[in-house]
């Protein structure tokens, strides 16, 4: 479901850089790491591949390292930006019938009110202070969107793509494999932005899972893999439907509430340990050992109990 790549590192070729901030003094509470790197933009654009006819939507334009070459490929382009004086300069920049900028916090943007008749694309350079609350935002719009593509810490993106069974796999790469395929794409060294941050950066690709295709599978009685029929694209069975998206997203955070502690004690709200076996799932084994489907099979077997009761 989660695929790494290639790791690739993509190093800035020690061509052009945008070195000069215009005067602008990056804000650290903004998470402000602008990038310099022409070369790596234009991969990163490349990445993005956006289409006439899409509407796109971009996370902390900043000044404009990102925004300037989707705007040369496309009419109009949507952003959300927090800082005033970069607001600004945007809006000074383009003018409003090609660059609509929603001036807030992309914490409390409705990205779905943007829905539009083609394809929702969200992008970003993301501030990486709130990248993981931002993430778990974007959920509640995964529904209307197309495809994301982020630059976050290279750190959060291992923890996003992890496998079951190792040390970066958590709550955040149970719920967000549960509603994206993913992929990283490729890494981003520190000296491809300024000021240069202090840890490695990567481009994740996230698509969401098209889980009306599994409704409609059951309303018709044919059994379907889960496919948005992209390419690239992992078929998912129904198995990794949960009934009831709060209790699963409950059951992954007690799991991962102590990731030392055994699931016999850390979901003792949910289940006892009969309740565990019969699910086949061992009373002493730890959050980190079980994958997507494991936790979305406990969340549907508490659903079905607390349906009986
Ligand atoms: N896109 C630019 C680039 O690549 O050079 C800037 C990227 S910089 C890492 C993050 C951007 O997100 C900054 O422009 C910052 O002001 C903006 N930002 C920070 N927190 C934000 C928030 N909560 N909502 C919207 N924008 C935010």
């Amino acid at each position: 479901m989660a695929r790494v790549s290639n790791q690739r590192v993509s190093q800035p070729k020690g061509g052009a850089r945008k070195d000069n901030l215009g005067g602008h003094v990056a804000r650290k509470r903004f998470g402000q790491n602008f990038l310099v790197a022409t070369d790596i933009i234009h991969e990163i654009i490349d990445a993005i591949a956006p289409r006439a006819g899409d509407t796109v939507v971009e996370i902390g334009p900043g000044l404009g390292a990102l925004t300037e070459p989707l705007l040369s490929r496309m009419d109009h382009l949507h952003v959300v930006e927090i800082d005033r004086d970069l607001i600004a300069r945007l809006r000074q920049r383009w003018p409003g019938d090609r660059l609509t900028v929603h001036e807030g916090d992309a914490l409390a943007f409705d990205f779905s009110a943007l829905k539009a008749d083609g394809r929702l694309k969200i992008v970003g350079n993301l501030p990486y202070n709130i990248s993981s609350p931002l993430l778990f935002h974007l959920v509640e719009s995964s529904p209307v969107v197309y495809d994301m593509h982020f630059m976050l810490q290279k750190e959060v993106v291992d923890r996003m793509v992890a496998e079951p069974g190792s040390g970066d796999f958590g709550r955040l790469s149970v719920m967000l494999q549960y509603h994206y395929h993913m992929e990283c794409l490729f890494t981003v060294p520190p000296e491809s932005f300024e000021p240069p941050p202090k840890v490695m950066s990567a481009i994740v690709r996230l698509i969401p899972r098209d889980k009306s295709q599994i409704e409609s599978s059951k309303k018709f009685g044919t059994p379907m893999a889960l496919s948005t029929g992209r390419a690239g694209d992992t078929a998912i069975g129904d198995a990794l439907l949960a009934k009831d998206e709060a209790l699963f997203s409950r059951i992954v955070a007690a799991a991962f509430s102590q990731r030392r502690k055994m699931l016999r004690n850390t979901l003792r709200e949910f289940f006892s340990e009969a309740d565990l076996a019969a699910l086949n799932i061992q009373p002493t084994a730890r959050a980190e050992e079980l994958g997507v489907e494991d936790y979305v099979r406990l969340a549907n077997a508490k659903a079905a109990a607390l349906a009986k009761a």
